[in-house]
């Protein structure tokens, strides 16, 4: 089989016509518990996944841009470095990117790009900031920058551009700006902070991020991740209306944020929005206990935790449907350790925690549950924690 990079350097020679200056990637990312609490200041645990995003590319001489993906097999899109933040589909990911990383360092000539990846596009594994954080590493990194000194740093996500956390703020900075989506930053520290093996333990308002190593495999353990491909049209407005519901009732409490409320204070709200609080502020707990049992070497005990979490996401936050619940229901019921709807809510994916070899059964009894309740047939894949960004040659 061929190396992907090697691939992707072979193409860049056949659309480009000249050797690339180097092939980086970047991962997908699942978020294992914390849901709806980054926009509350609170904390996070994704992992990057064992499917990544790839960039071949190369500086030019002008100030036109070009980028292909493999994934988008249209004619390639060509730009100037003064048109980038205009960029529209799926390219304003990848110009964005090099829009917001030229606002903030050095500016320089123009590039050529080429795109393939294996993160499943639309999915919940978050293939937009793969794609955004592979395109920053390879700018970045061929414009000179020293990203990979080991251990690379971490914390202060203040320094000036060119550390990694620059690059995960240019990378949301695109899809807010550019792509004109509300994403917290999240992914794509995932993307680029994660070290294999581990989750990332986020703290939404100082942005401190530290390891946590997740040792399933150790006990035989395997995270999948079942997309039921049921999007909801209210999904847009249903996110809205469940950010602002958090705003009022921190407001109401007095406090900066959510993350800042303790179950006690909530009694003063008014049920609707006592009921939104609960949720993140029993999220939150969650989190800390995932981490404790992490830590402990105890994931089987995180299982519970996320079937919590569901529980709450359906009946305090009210953001599940009948497929994602179907999902979860069944898969507890047929060996999963918990599971829970992951992102936003109102359809999209499930994370389930199982052990292997229970894997056959859930993903058939999932797929039987779905036909059964008349919901599309579900897409199952396991996931892996692996590594983050990288040059890859
Ligand atoms: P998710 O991030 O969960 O996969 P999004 O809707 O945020 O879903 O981002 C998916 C979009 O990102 C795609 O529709 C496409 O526009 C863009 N995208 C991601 N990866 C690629 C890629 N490899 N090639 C082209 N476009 C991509
Ligand atoms: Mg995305």
């Amino acid at each position: 089989m061929t190396d992907p990079a090697e691939a992707l350097a072979a193409a860049f020679r056949v659309t480009v016509g000249r050797d690339p200056e180097g092939v980086f990637s970047a991962p997908g990312r699942v978020n294992l518990i914390g849901e709806h609490t980054d926009h509350n200041e609170g904390h996070v645990l994704p992992f990057a996944i064992d499917r990544r995003c790839r960039v071949a590319a190369g500086h030019r001489d002008d100030d036109v841009v070009t980028v292909r993906s493999a994934q988008a097999p249209d004619a390639p899109v060509t730009t100037t470095l003064d048109a980038l933040h205009r960029a529209r589909g799926w390219s304003a990911y990848a110009l964005g990117t090099l829009w917001a990383l030229r606002e903030e360092g050095p500016a320089g000539a123009g590039w050529d790009l080429v795109v393939a990846g294996d993160v499943p596009l639309g999915a919940g594994l978050s293939s937009s900031a793969a794609l955004e954080c592979a395109v920053a590493l390879a700018v970045a990194e061929l414009s000179g920058a020293d990203l990979d000194r080991p251990p690379f740093d971490r914390p202060p996500f203040d320094r000036p551009p060119f550390d990694r956390a620059a690059l995960a703020r240019a990378g949301r900075r695109a899809e807010n700006d550019v792509v004109g989506a509300p994403v917290g930053i999240m992914d794509q520290a995932a993307s680029l902070l994660c070290r294999e093996g581990s989750a990332l333990l986020l703290d939404c308002r100082t942005l401190e991020a530290r390891d946590v190593a997740l040792g399933l495999e150790d006990r035989g353990l395997v995270t999948l991740v079942v997309d039921t491909r049921v999007r909801h049209d209210l999904a847009d407005g249903g996110y809205a209306d469940r950010r602002a519901a958090c705003v009022a009732a921190a407001a109401a409490l007095g406090v900066p944020a959510l993350r800042d409320a303790t179950p006690e204070m909530l009694d003063v709200l008014d049920d609707d929005l006592r009921r939104r609080a609960r949720h993140v502020v029993t999220e939150q707990a969650r989190v800390h206990r995932v981490v404790e049992h992490l830590r402990a070497g105890r994931p089987a005990d995180v299982g519970p935790e996320l079937t919590a979490s569901h529980a709450s996401l359906r009946d305090d936050f009210e953001v599940s449907v009948p497929a994602l619940d179907a999902v979860v229901e069944t898969a507890c019921g047929h060996g999963a350790l918990g599971a829970r709807l992951i992102g936003g809510g109102f359809g999209g994916s499930v994370l389930v925690l199982a052990p292997v070899d229970a894997v056959g059964e859930i993903t058939e009894a999932v797929t039987r549950r779905a036909a059964a309740d008349g919901h599309p047939e579900p897409v199952t894949r396991a996931v892996h924690p692996a590594a983050g960004a990288r040059r890859e040659r």
